[in-house]
């Protein structure tokens, strides 16, 4: 029973702790799912944005390309001017995120504006993509940092390309100015929550576009961001996650880099955000697991207490059936034998000697039969006191049972201080030799009795004897006994009488 509470014990940890890491483990993996969409989400955002940049970016390169083109072999005088403004006024609704053209000449005046009039004194030689193309006689476009346009404060970004004259010199540049604000108004159009955010940056970290937009971050470099300093080294496409250094908010990253142009675009989405729905899930999972583990250790501790009481009431049961075994073994004792002597009682006697005397009728042994009388014992009592008359019986007792050496033979307390001992597969001169033994070793070993006339406790001994299969002898043999004992009374005591 034991074994079967520490099974169940066993049985509950097994449900138990497989319940829970199955659990941890689902929640764990779903998490890992989570996330991996989330990268995934975040890198075709990244390429679809990037996809977009990149068109805008080449399609001003293009136009400003063509406008180069003519700048270099019909020069750039009034009139082919006045001509480009119109060539541009008729491209300008094709390409709505290009808020203006921009022709400057070679010291930096303004030869030309699309839509509007040139500022008076409008000089751009101190603008960076200026110095840029005067500078360096590369044809390459240039992709210039976010400035605020001087025409309307906005902030743009430019694309430019530098025309020479024939001589093959600078004379001037042609710039595109594309809105940031196109730009914002595309990338808010899609959801990245709280903490997200999507970029558009040069490939050295410098930001172009940040949204959600932020006056600080314009034109900011980031190139000691994780995203440039270490994941873009040896990669063009990936995610990434870090904690920002600017907010402190852990965020998931995807990013990408143009193959051609000198672009990065960006899109960032807070992990807690990413992760809510996924942690709402997880949480359930927990307390329906949690609760459902609750009741599996209830119940198994209901069923352990039950069996427990169990077990404490069947080790009672047994408690109380072996103190019923020992109880029945005492009175089964008791029945048997005398409580003063310790030697079998009448009832056992008479059960022994019926049995004896069958046996010994099948057998057609001899079997012989002693009944012993303590002398003047009425006058041990009246001298000594009940008390020691007890005492003399017990150690008369103790004597007797040293004379009998044969595991068959039995001594029993007859009655009051009458012993008798049966003596199966004995002749009457073998129970005359116990008898005369039991009278010397009463001389030998004296119990002081000053009022017998032996000066010590003597006793008589009545001895009878039968043998035969008949029933003549049997049935008179314990009156003969009492008969010799009788007859050894009556010849002076202290003696023994064999019938
Ligand atoms: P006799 O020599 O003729 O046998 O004399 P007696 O006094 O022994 O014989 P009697 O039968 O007259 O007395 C027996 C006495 O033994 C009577 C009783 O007081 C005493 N007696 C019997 N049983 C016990 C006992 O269990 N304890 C004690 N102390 N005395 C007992
Ligand atoms: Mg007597
Ligand atoms: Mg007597």
């Amino acid at each position: 029973m034991k074994r079967d509470i520490h099974l169940v014990v066993l049985l509950l940890l097994v449900i138990g702790c497989s319940l829970a890491s199955l659990t941890l483990w689902k929640v764990m993996a779903s998490r890992e799912q989570a996330l991996e969409e989330v990268n995934i989400h975040g890198l075709n955002l990244a390429q679809a944005l990037s996809t977009y940049s990149e068109g805008i970016v080449r399609q001003s390169s293009l136009l400003l390309l063509g406008l180069v083109e003519r700048l270099e072999t019909e020069g750039s005088g009034p009139a082919q001017i006045e001509r480009l403004n119109q060539l541009v006024s008729r491209q300008q609704p094709l390409m709505p995120q290009m808020s203006g053209i921009t022709i400057y000449a070679k010291d930096g005046s303004w030869l030309m504006s699309s839509n509007r009039p040139i500022p008076l004194n409008a000089n751009s030689s101190d603008r960076a993509y200026f110095i840029h193309h005067r500078d360096d006689p590369s044809r390459e476009p240039f992709i210039g940092l976010p400035i605020r346009s001087r025409a309307n404060q906005e902030w743009v970004i430019t694309i430019s390309r530098r025309f020479n004259d024939a001589q093959g010199e600078f004379a001037g540049v042609v710039a595109v100015t594309l809105g940031v604000e196109n730009f914002l108004r595309l990338f808010g159009q899609i959801d990245v929550g709280h903490d997200g955010a999507i970029g558009l940056s040069y490939t050295d970290g410098a930001m172009l576009v940040r949204y959600p937009f932020r006056e600080q971050d314009m034109g900011r470099n980031f190139s000691k961001s994780p995203i440039y300093a270490k994941y873009l080294v040896d990669r063009s496409v990936g995610t990434a996650s870090f904690t920002s250094s600017l907010d402190g908010v852990e965020r998931l990253y995807a990013f990408r880099k143009s193959d051609k142009l000198p672009l990065v675009t960006t899109v960032a989405l807070g992990k807690r955000e990413a992760l809510a729905a996924w942690q709402f899930e997880a949480m359930l999972s927990l307390l329906v697991v949690s609760g459902l583990l609750a009741l599996t250790g209830a119940i198994g501790a209901l069923l352990i207490r039950a069996m427990s009481r169990r077990v404490a009431v069947e080790g009672e049961l047994r408690a109380t059936q072996q103190q019923l075994l020992a109880s029945n073994q005492q009175l089964e004792r008791q029945a048997m034998h005398d409580a003063l002597t310790g030697l079998a009682n009448r009832r056992c006697f008479d059960e022994v000697l019926t049995e004896e005397i069958q046996r010994a009728r099948r057998n057609g042994t001899t079997l012989s039969l002693l009944m012993i009388d303590i002398d003047h014992f009425k006058r041990y009592n009246d001298t000594y006191g009940h008390p020691a008359g007890d005492a003399c019986l017990q150690q008369v007792a103790g004597l007797l049972s040293t004379c009998i050496r044969r595991p068959g033979d039995l001594l029993a307390r007859y009655g009051g201080e009458e012993m008798a001992i049966i003596l199966p597969d004995t002749s009457s001169d073998g129970a005359a030799a116990v008898a005369r033994l039991i009278i010397e070793r009463l001389a030998l070993e004296p119990i002081a009795h000053q009022d017998s006339p032996f000066g010590y406790v003597t006793a008589s001994i009545g001895i009878a004897s039968a043998a035969g299969t008949g029933a003549e002898g049997w049935l008179s043999l314990l009156e003969r006994a009492d008969q010799a004992l009788y007859i050894a009374k009556e010849a002076g005591r202290n003696r023994l009488h064999v019938d």
